[in-house]
């Protein structure tokens, strides 16, 4: 079982540190995270000793449901203004409120002015609760595993629909039907199938334009189960490659080969990136790999920590991340391979079951 209160004792602790007395956590992926519920509208306050959902009356019977460690106000004016009397109140006021600062627009920060009282002052925090989900405890990797097997069975179903005069959004047709059918929940993003000059984009998503007699095709596709997301890529190709995008494959798949040996507990993002970027520098190819390595993955498919270039961030044991690395030569074509991996106690776990050899059609 999830120990939501320890998540949310966490919380509180940094908190504390910080002088604040309370937070508002308005995005729901967090508020989901500490208190375990999954409605997509409300706010969790977080006090030094009381946690409250507020929430609204469509979500009356799940919240009693979900909400651990929280008391459950089901409000019949807005929750934020129930947010705001709860922090006026005079038993437990609150003088600093600090706020999730990326995730709350200005026009929501200025009706909060407005609704809470002229002593109480709001303080911008930063992603004190993606920090925390950066490490996965034992549950969630489970389920994590779990969305990352679901997902990487459809690559044999995408590669069973790809043929030359086929729309790219029929193969992810196929692909996301195949997906509700075992079981998914829905897609972690809108699938990528990005054929022939498609594939040098990096996020081209499927078109009705049709897949070409030859070239590369990228497939870049997730599912979501139980909450957490999962997230791979694999390019086939379509028809006999020349030599010279056999070679580009070749590369990118020594890139990501090296970038897997670089993860482990007390490497830097920075350095994982670096180790798929100098192999593709030393192909003359790295001017074409223009984003950066990986992405933390789990309730959403892009956390922290960033695998990208000069990142200090440490990776630890526990850890959930995406490495990517692709080369995408305009007018020619693209190649991405993206496996998902764990950070272990010695190294990394490669959780995504699949071949990177290249698969021809
Ligand atoms: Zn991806
Ligand atoms: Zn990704």
């Amino acid at each position: 079982m999830t120990d939501f209160r320890a998540r949310q004792q966490q919380i509180a602790y940094v908190l504390a540190d910080s002088g604040r007395d309370a937070f508002l956590v308005t995005h729901m992926p967090n508020a989901r995270y500490l208190c375990g519920f999954t409605g997509s509208s409300g706010l969790l306050v977080v006090g030094p000793r009381r946690r409250t959902l507020i929430t609204d009356g469509r979500y009356t019977g799940q919240a009693r449901q979900e909400v651990q460690g929280a008391n459950v106000v089901i409000a019949k004016v807005a929750a934020l203004a129930a947010a705001a009397a709860l922090l006026s109140d005079n038993r437990h006021s609150a003088l600093r409120v600090a706020i999730e600062a990326e995730h709350m627009t200005v026009a929501v920060r200025s009706r909060l002015r407005k609704l809470l009282p002229k002593k109480t002052s709001i303080q911008d925090l930063s992603s004190v609760v993606e920090r925390a989900r950066m490490k996965k405890d034992a549950q969630e990797l489970k389920l994590v595993r779990n969305a990352v097997v679901l997902g990487a069975k459809l690559l044999d179903t995408a590669v069973a629909a790809i043929r030359p005069g086929v729309a790219e959004a029929a193969v992810a047709a196929e692909l996301e039907y195949a997906a509700r059918r075992a079981g998914a929940q829905e897609m972690s993003f809108p699938t990528i199938v990005a054929a022939g000059p498609h594939s040098a984009m990096p996020h081209w998503r499927a078109s009705a334009r049709p897949i070409p007699r030859r070239g590369f095709v990228v497939l870049d596709f997730g599912v979501i189960l139980a909450g957490y997301c999962s997230d791979m890529t694999r390019t086939v190709h379509v028809g006999k490659p020349t030599a010279e995008m056999r070679s580009l494959y070749d590369v990118v798949r020594q890139a990501q080969e090296a970038a897997l040996e670089a993860v482990r507990p007390g490497a830097t993002v920075g350095e994982v990136d670096e180790a798929a970027r100098s192999v593709l520098r030393r192909a003359r190819l790295d001017k074409y790999f223009t984003h950066s390595t990986g992405h933390g993955v789990g309730l959403e498919i892009h956390e922290l920590p960033r695998i990208a270039r000069g990142e200090k961030q440490v990776l630890e044991p526990g850890m959930v991340i995406t490495i990517e690395p692709g080369v995408y030569v305009p007018g020619r074509g693209g190649v991405r391979i993206e496996d998902m991996v764990a950070v272990t106690a010695s190294g990394c776990e490669i959780l995504t079951p699949a071949t990177k050899d290249l698969i021809t059609l």
